[in-house]
């Protein structure tokens, strides 16, 4: 079977879905790769070095994707500004996808890769247990984001991060707050911590009490009645309006004096809850900087602004939605690795056939569009 890895076209996306080292190990799996020009560029990988990794190159869009069996992306399924077609209309009737989907938010593109009998598999849909660690995409990118926040808010910061003693005088280390402490979080915190800065963070789930400290800052607690966030699998759940009340009453208190906040609170499935006012941004001191990572998601800032950087009560606003893409070759570089080991799973024989055992779990929860179906959402496991 051939694998196609199509330019990457959605706004300001610069990674790939594959690298001259993944195609040598797709190739070993047993597949050829096709490669379409100039698709690793923005990641720094040439056409040459795909094609010394044993791919071929497309010299166009439509013959990429006409000649591709089973199709290799990052983001999903859009519109393409070259061909003036969408992407669907360019995939083959009962080829294979696997990228980011987003089945929850995208029903109807679930619905046309059923029409078309294409088996889609969504990375970001996979379960998130131990011997799926490998395939992680989410968490992959999420590390990346976390810090590369650290690095877009130093970037607007007009301090160091790390106290010193000159002989001009003595400079205060920058003080940081991080709200959420998932995997982009602690990213966050241990790079904000490596470059000098006194870091703080709060999360609803205690459970993470220990890994903040472990990684160098001090954790904020709430007394708030023994409520509690964690929902099960390392996710949190929606708390109660009272408990958001009170984390918020923490947060207006930390805003007058931290220099920079870099918020990622995110509930699976639900907008991100906003926890920081216009208020309490008109309270920061000027040039303090708000990293906003639920940006995409509607942010937790009442005053993010989704992709951008503004100003605002002389606070700067950092409302980037893409912070993976701009570190697009490491990010290429672990997504396609992601993808290796979801090929290698999907190819048991390693004879360049996919084979999608709907009885494995991992298969089963990647798996959203199958045989002219949609299987998503995957059926729960039962209660025991
Ligand atoms: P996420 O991006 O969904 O959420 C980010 C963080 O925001 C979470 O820590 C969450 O508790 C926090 N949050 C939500 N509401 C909040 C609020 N009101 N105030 C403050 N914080 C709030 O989460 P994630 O980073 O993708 O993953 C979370 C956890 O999942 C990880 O820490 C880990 O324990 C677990 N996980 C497990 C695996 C695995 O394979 N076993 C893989 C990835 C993640």
């Amino acid at each position: 079977m051939k694998i196609g890895i199509p330019r990457e076209v959605y706004p300001d996306e610069r990674r790939v879905a594959a690298t001259p080292p993944s195609v040598q190990k797709l190739i070993k799996l047993g597949y050829e790769v096709v490669v379409e020009a100039g698709a690793g560029e923005a990641a720094d990988y040439s056409d040459e070095s795909y094609q010394n990794a044993g791919a071929a190159i497309a010299v166009d869009t439509l013959s990429l994707w006409k000649e591709s069996d089973f199709i290799l992306k990052v983001r999903a399924p859009t519109e393409h500004p070259g061909t003036h077609k969408h992407e669907l209309d360019m995939i083959r009737e009962g080829a294979h996808l696997a990228g980011y989907i987003w089945p929850a938010q995208n029903p109807q593109l679930l619905e046309t890769l059923a029409e078309k009998q294409v088996n889609a598999f969504a990375i970001d849909a996979l379960p998130r247990i131990s011997r799926a660690q490998k395939m992680d995409a989410l968490s992959a990118m999420a590390n990346i984001a976390g810090y590369r926040a650290v690095i877009e808010a130093a970037n607007q910061f007009g301090r160091f991060f790390t106290g010193q003693v000159t002989a001009a005088g003595k400079v205060p280390p920058a003080k940081i707050m991080v709200i959420g402490a998932g995997v982009a979080g602690l990213a966050a915190i241990g790079t904000a911590n490596s470059m000098g800065a006194v870091v703080r963070a709060f999360d609803t789930r205690l459970e993470v009490k220990e890994q903040v400290e472990s990684m160098g800052a001090e954790f904020l607690e709430l007394d708030f009645g023994g409520e509690e966030g964690s929902g099960g699998g390392g996710y949190a759940k929606q708390m109660s309006d009272e408990f958001i009340k009170a984390e918020m009453a923490l947060f207006a208190e930390q805003a007058k004096e931290v220099d920079i906040i870099i918020t990622t609170a995110l509930i699976p499935g639900k907008p991100a809850p906003k926890l920081i006012t216009a208020e309490m941004v008109q309270s920061m001191k000027p040039g303090s900087v708000i990293v906003d990572l639920a940006s995409e998601r509607g942010g937790n800032c009442e005053l993010t602004e989704p992709g951008k950087v503004v100003e605002r009560h002389g606070v700067r606003l950092i409302g980037y939605t893409d912070l993976p893409s701009r570190m697009a070759k490491v990010a290429s570089d672990l997504y396609a690795t992601n993808l290796v080991h979801l090929m290698t799973e999907l190819t048991p024989e390693k004879d360049g056939q996919p084979v999608v055992n709907m009885e494995d779990a991992v298969i089963r929860g990647v798996t959203v569009v199958h045989q002219g179906d949609v299987t998503w959402p995957p059926p729960q496991p039962e209660a025991p």
